[in-house]
């Protein structure tokens, strides 16, 4: 077995976890095991397994390992603390209620990455719940975020889903489920407000000095690392920033609604994490909300960089404690940082609308053609995903249908005449930057629920065929192309347990 764990994170102190071993079940048995990710990984059972052992002998003491009956040589599980800002309320006290962080582990390009079980029992953090996940939004996760990665959106990963041979009770009983999830780190905004709000400083530098080793090393040098300095601890702030802006971009890009964008889920490495309650949006329109639990639209498809900018201003506070001078001194080496990010923000976004219509580098009047565009994508509620892989057909001749055609004629000519020298490029670009098809949120919900009812996984192995590609337009892919009929009028996500 060759899993060659480090456990960087514990080493770090009993401040910032609690040493806790999964939660033994009753019956493993693995449903879906991501070969892919794995071989990125250098992940490999081949030591492990000998010429003699069968398919479904891998398959059970995968599931014993994954479910953490077994314990995988090195690891020392813990879960971790972390505090966080619920749709803007503070919660001192959150962290791993049902997650054991197994350890981190390198990958040939010496890529440290977290295997974490979630749904593995409870930890010292668990409050009411019942350290488990049940098997809906166990595979929900991992359609979503292997969704998620093939569009170049970044993103936590799924390595395995194994049922657990019990139930677990929601308002009726569900099939049980462990995820493991794969992430660059598990640090949240969440875990530097865990120490901010404990006055803890020392653990602040520590928890900073180790995220910029684990994330940024060229901002520490090799032969002085062990402590960190102001200028240090604002770089880290604005290389932070810095990821947050591709990962936002990139959800509008694609349409994707996070639903709950509290600091606990909000990652400093900027990688998409938590998959609870998110959805895509059909129509366009801003506003757009799914979550049941979102009742104010916080986390509306079109507010998504404010939510950011605002979490990102919660890290800046936690880190006050770490910068030089006065108390409006060190708020004024922060402020033009989260101005810088704004900004940044505000090109990186004409720069991602314009590739969707085929522009590289928008001259002035683009910005304007663009939001025209967005303001009848809003007006006639056209499909956002379907509109933009029709103008990209209509490149190379396809004809643009009728009802699309009549919300955009005044539009179409001001486009075709920006993109005319250049239309072979301007399909090529558009061909990258807008998906064929994307995790219907209908289509999601009725695999769910057929894999809730039968064993039978052909058709989500197809789905996820599908999604793995979604620039390219495979014989199956028509059959998830589709709109819903009622644009998922009344339908609701829930922060998945
Ligand atoms: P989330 O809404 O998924 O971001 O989770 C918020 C907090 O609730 C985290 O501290 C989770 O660990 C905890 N939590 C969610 N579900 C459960 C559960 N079934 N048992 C224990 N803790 C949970
Ligand atoms: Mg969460
Ligand atoms: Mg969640």
């Amino acid at each position: 077995m060759s899993i060659n764990f480090s456990n960087s994170y514990r080493d770090l102190g009993e401040a910032f976890s609690q040493n806790i071993l999964p939660d033994p079940v009753a019956q493993p048995e693995l449903l879906l095991w991501n070969e892919s990710l794995a071989k990125a990984l250098n992940i490999s059972f081949t030591n492990t397994f000998n010429a003699t052992t069968n398919k479904e002998q891998e398959n059970d003491l995968l599931a014993q390992y994954f479910s953490g009956n077994r314990l995988l040589e090195g690891s020392k599980p813990i879960a971790q603390a972390y505090s966080g800002h619920q749709f803007g309320q503070f919660n001192p006290q959150l962290g791993d209620g049902r997650a054991h962080l197994l350890g981190d582990i390198a990958d040939a390009q010496g890529q440290r990455w977290d295997i974490q079980l979630k749904g593995s029992g409870v930890s010292h953090f668990s409050r009411q719940g019942d350290g488990r996940c049940a098997l809906g939004p166990a595979l929900r996760e991992y359609i979503m975020s292997e969704a998620m990665f093939a569009l170049g959106v970044p993103t936590t990963r799924c390595l395995a889903v194994v049922m657990t041979g019990q139930s677990v009770y929601r308002e009726r009983p569900y099939a049980g489920a462990i995820v493991t999830r794969v992430a660059t780190s598990h640090i949240r905004v969440g875990t530097f407000q865990y120490f901010a709000a404990r006055d803890d400083v020392e653990s602040l530098k520590k928890l900073t000095l180790y995220s910029i080793k684990r994330h940024f090393p060229a901002l520490i040098s090799a032969s002085d690392d062990k402590a960190i300095n102001p200028e240090q601890v604002l770089a880290f702030f604005s290389a932070v920033l810095a990821k947050q802006i591709p990962l936002v971009l990139s959800w509008l890009r694609v349409g994707f609604i996070h639903g709950v964008m509290n600091t606990d889920n909000t990652t400093i490495s900027g990688e998409t994490i938590d998959y609870g309650p998110c959805a895509m949006m059909n129509d366009y329109n801003a506003d757009t909300v799914f979550s049941s639990i979102d009742r104010n639209g916080r986390y509306a498809f079109g507010k998504q960089v404010n939510m950011m900018q605002w979490n990102m201003t919660r890290l800046a506070e936690t880190l006050l404690p770490l910068l030089s001078g006065d108390e409006d001194e060190r708020v004024a080496q922060l402020q033009p940082l989260l101005t810088q990010f704004h900004q940044d923000f505000e090109q990186g976004y004409l720069v991602m609308m314009a590739a969707k219509i085929g522009i590289d580098e928008p001259i002035e009047g683009d910005a304007s053609m663009l939001n025209e565009l967005i303001a009848l994508l809003k007006k006639y509620r056209l499909d956002y995903t379907k509109t933009f892989t029709a103008l990209t057909a209509s490149l190379s001749g396809s004809a643009i249908e009728a009802p699309l055609v009549d919300a955009l004629n005044e539009w179409l000519p001001r486009w075709h005449a920006r993109i005319d020298d250049f239309k072979v490029a301007a399909q090529q670009l558009m061909r990258k930057n807008n998906p064929v098809v994307i995790p219907r949120n209908h289509h999601v919900e009725a695999l769910l629920e057929r894999c809730q009812e039968s064993d039978d996984l052909t058709e989500l192995h197809q789905f996820l065929a599908v999604l793995r590609q979604p620039y390219t337009l495979l014989d199956d892919t028509t059959k998830y192309q589709d709109a819903p009929i009622d644009g998922d009028k009344g339908y609701h996500t829930f922060c998945g347990t």
